[in-house]
């Protein structure tokens, strides 16, 4: 980063960093670096290129990393890669062609047969099914905790499990899907020292929810974030897309894991992603604003029995939960679900009656989405355990967008209303 570039703001640089128009032509946009291979300009430039790629020798003070083969890098995931990290003031960041390739390179990376895996529940479904079915297969025992769980819970719960001196990772998301019951980051970095020993027990969040506006995991002592890039950084449901930021040690991991595994984003991707980073904090400003006031319309509609959104956490009945929203989000998010009156009968007569909110699973677009947890993501989630988790029948999600406030208001109570 340049000198007078560290003061600006993520919004700003967005348009900007990591790109020399003056290397592609003088064009003012990032071109698709559509190329699988890279010209060296001397056999010796390509040794040095791998010397450092392969990891056989620090790279020097100012050597430019070469591009090489677009498995390993490509202008356009480098540069992106550079800008979101940003956000997350992370050293660096890793790009992929998902959510879950970011998500299970991690997991991947961080454990070994053996190994204890801690995690918050409940969890993205496609995360779920990863680590309840994948993970046991090359022997790595999983654990979970709940968002009510304090320290001495938790601490007991690794403890009673036999594995505490093999405790290796923590997983966590917050708020959870599709609940919004919230983690507490700082507590899980406390519980991850408390069982360090020797190796250190690094701690992951999943912000796809929040971030990567209103939440800096980092900041709360997290060693890695992972995004569905699909979801808000995307923005325009026309992309699937992963990431991961974090410190350089683990990122390198990251990056050299994701060499041979070969599930980086292509330069379409990275492409597309560029253009949607420039519009990021509109977007995600107007999603919050409109959210919060199709909260307090669906608070008071006599059809609707309760609102789950972290603007309606009540400072004194929901004490924990306002505690830690207030450490760890700069806004209440622009995700919210709610309890219908009735089952899910009812659920399904809402949801067939909107006009213009589209009913899809995925979230953070620029249009609003409104799906019915219980029979649609969360349908592979054992019934009881859906049951504690609070996703029951007449549980609905939306995913607020950019549009006009008042269309969005009028298209919930016209279906409403038909209920
Ligand atoms: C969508 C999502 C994922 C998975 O991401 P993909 O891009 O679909 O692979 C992971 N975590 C959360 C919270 C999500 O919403």
């Amino acid at each position: 980063m340049k000198e007078w570039q560290a003061n600006l703001h993520p919004e700003t640089l967005m348009m900007s960093y990591g790109y020399n128009p003056h290397l592609s032509e003088g064009a003012v946009k990032c071109p698709i670096f559509q190329t699988s291979t890279f010209v060296f300009k001397t056999a010796e430039e390509g040794k040095a290129f791998f010397e450092v790629a392969y990891g056989l020798r620090e790279k020097k003070p100012n050597e430019e990393t070469g591009l090489i083969y677009s498995r390993l890098n490509n202008p356009d995931l480098e540069i992106l890669e550079n800008r979101l990290a940003l956000w997350d003031k992370a050293d660096d960041c890793a790009v992929f062609e998902s959510g879950m390739s970011a998500i299970t390179t991690v997991l991947l990376e961080f454990l070994k047969p053996g190994d204890l895996l801690l995690h918050s529940g409940p969890l993205y479904g496609g995360t779920d099914h990863f680590i309840q079915h994948f993970l046991p297969k090359i022997g790595i025992h999983t654990l979970e905790f709940s968002p009510l769980d304090d320290f001495d819970t938790i601490v007991d719960k690794v403890q009673d499990s036999g594995l505490a001196e093999k405790l290796a990772f923590i997983y966590i998301e917050t708020p959870a899907n599709p609940t919004n019951a919230l983690i507490d980051i700082g507590l899980c970095r406390e519980v991850a020292d408390f069982f360090t020993e020797e190796n250190p027990i690094r701690v992951c969040v999943d912000n796809t929810y929040m971030g990567p506006l209103w939440s800096h995991p980092l900041e709360h002592g997290a060693d890695l974030v992972v995004y569905s890039a699909t979801k808000y950084i995307g923005g325009h449901s026309d992309v699937i897309a992963g990431s991961v930021c974090g410190y350089k040690d683990e990122i390198i991991r990251v990056k050299a894991l994701r060499t041979f595994l070969g599930n980086m984003a292509g330069p379409w991707t990275g492409w597309l992603l560029l253009r949607s980073l420039e519009t990021l904090k509109v977007r995600m400003t107007q999603q919050a604003e409109n959210a919060q006031k199709v909260a307090a319309f669906l608070q008071h509609h006599p059809k609707v029995e309760s609102v789950y959104y972290l603007g309606l956490l009540d400072p004194e009945k929901d004490a924990d939960a306002y505690d830690i929203y207030t450490r760890q989000y700069l806004s209440p998010g622009a995700m919210l679900s709610f309890d219908i009156k009735g089952g899910e009968a009812e659920a399904f007569k809402f949801l067939n009656n909107l006009k213009l909110m589209k009913l899809a699973v995925s979230l953070g677009s620029t249009e609003s989405l409104v799906q019915h947890p219980a029979t649609m993501t969360h349908a592979g989630v054992a019934i009881e355990h859906r049951k504690a988790l609070n996703i029951t029948e007449k549980l609905v999600r939306l995913s607020i967008g950019v549009e006009h406030i008042d269309d969005l208001i009028w298209d919930l109570n016209q279906a409403l209303e038909t209920v």
